[in-house]
């Protein structure tokens, strides 16, 4: 490997642009091989810090947009790991998902432009893949031989997947209570998979300390930096998409389109999509890529609000609440990521939102019509766009654009609940006249 000049290039360029890691807590800075997790000192979870100015000087945003990949990988100048290879995997597949528009849905609310962005369409069907590609990139620079991650199901089938695509032995810990499609996932990608006769946040301090006992690398949400590098990716796409829909729609006369800002709406549970987003427009910003930071509203369920309780409160300091919701990928005691996540709405005027488990059901209803299917944590962010619109937080010409986190089918029960059941009839031609 050290004789291959290419690979040796690729790590060059790596460990320039990697310069650190700065805790968002108490802003202790540390060097790459300092520190694995979060800050010794506070317990703070760690940003990484790129070295913009060596960026800048290597690449255009044109450079980002002109690569053939058709994933993530496109960002690799902007992340803070080597490329993992994995071509022809479902590894190099993670990312570059599809933003539809949902016009009659923008209609009914009253709302111009509504698009939502389609995170089910990733390789194991939920947003938790741009982590895990990005963590697993890492774990194989480290030549770790395990990954491990506490689950509630989704982060969990991501890095069995991922793994699994390039050979990386995962362990994945969930509460017993996970969904049971998203279990099998975990089971056929062949990771060793330990159900928790607990809670999330049960599983979540077991993985750590199984971590430690044994040697494995943790992917843990909200406590590797290297997380929210990979959900970051979210926000470059968004910034790419963005600039060619105002390209499209730029007349002569009004140069200016393109000024609009985005408003983004985010399911949360633990928080780390919603800072890793932030943390993917604050790098375009100093970057000077972008102009404007799109506003971020953060939605979570009504029974498992811990970081919309501390952003209404005005503060940081996040109270552990006993989690209640149908939404099970956002059902979160104690959010490991949520000083970060209250930031990502304060630091971009925008704000967070609370929904009903029944207001969720119906986000569920209301985007299987236009051909999009949510798990419950997926609808959340629409859910939240309904009583947005509702209280006239977006005006009517915003733009807006909403996440769906993962796909429907990993939990079909709460599908279910969201729709009137079929009937079963006689295989006669008279049964169907009687129910039609
Ligand atoms: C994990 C997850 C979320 C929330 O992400 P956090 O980083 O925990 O806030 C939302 N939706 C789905 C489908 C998820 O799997
Ligand atoms: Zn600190």
């Amino acid at each position: 490997m050290q004789g291959d000049p290419l690979v040796a290039l690729r790590y060059n360029q790596h460990m320039t642009k990697f310069v650190g890691y700065r805790c968002s807590l108490c802003n202790a800075e540390y060097l790459p091989g300092q520190v694995t997790y979060t800050c010794p000192k506070d317990g703070g979870n760690l940003d990484v810090v790129l070295d913009y100015e060596a960026i800048r000087l290597k690449f255009q945003p044109e450079d980002l947009a002109s690569r053939a990949e058709d994933s993530l990988w496109r960002y690799l100048p902007l992340l803070p790991v080597p490329d993992p290879g994995g071509e022809g995997t479902p590894l190099r597949a993670a990312g570059w998902t599809p933003v539809f528009t949902l016009t009659r849905l923008a209609e009914k609310l009253g709302l111009e432009h509504v698009w939502l962005k389609d995170e089910s369409r990733n390789p194991t069907a939920s947003f938790k893949d741009r982590a895990s590609a990005v963590v697993v990139a890492r774990a194989r620079e480290i030549e770790a031989e395990v990954v491990v991650t506490a689950s509630t199901g989704n982060a969990g089938a991501a890095l069995a997947g991922m793994s699994a695509a390039i050979g990386q032995k995962a362990v994945i810990f969930a509460p017993k209570s996970a969904p049971a499609a998203k279990v099998a996932q975990l089971l056929v990608f062949g990771a060793k998979v330990i159900l928790v006769n607990g809670t999330y946040d049960e599983a979540f301090d077991l993985t750590i300390q199984a971590a430690q006992e044994f040697g494995w690398y943790c992917r843990n949400t909200g406590y590797n930096p290297f997380t929210a590098e990979g959900k970051k990716t979210a926000a470059f796409e968004i910034w790419e998409w963005w600039q060619a829909e105002n390209r499209e729609s730029k007349t002569e006369k009004s140069e200016k389109s393109n000024q609009l800002p985005l408003t983004i709406f985010v399911s949360v549970g633990d928080g780390n999509i919603i800072s890793g987003i932030h943390k993917g427009f604050k790098d375009l910003l100093a970057l000077g890529w972008m102009e404007k930071m799109p506003r971020i509203i953060g939605v979570q369920a009504e029974g498992s609000a811990a970081i919309a309780n501390a952003f209404h409160a005005g503060t940081e300091k996040i109270i552990p609440i006993s989690a209640n919701t149908i939404a099970d990928s956002i059902s979160v005691d104690l959010p490991r990521d949520g000083v970060r996540a209250v930031r990502a709405a304060r630091e971009t005027g925008g704000t967070y939102i609370q929904v009903s488990d029944e207001e969720i059901l119906q986000a569920i209803a209301a985007l299987g019509p236009l051909g999009i299917f949510a798990e419950p944590a997926g609808a959340t962010a629409y859910a939240g766009l309904v009583r947005a619109a509702g209280q006239e937080l977006v005006k009517a010409g915003d733009p807006v654009l909403v996440l769906n986190t993962g796909s429907g089918l990993k939990d079909v029960g709460a599908a279910m609940r969201a729709v009137a059941a079929a009937p079963i009839i006689e295989p006669t031609l008279e049964a169907v006249k009687r129910i039609l």
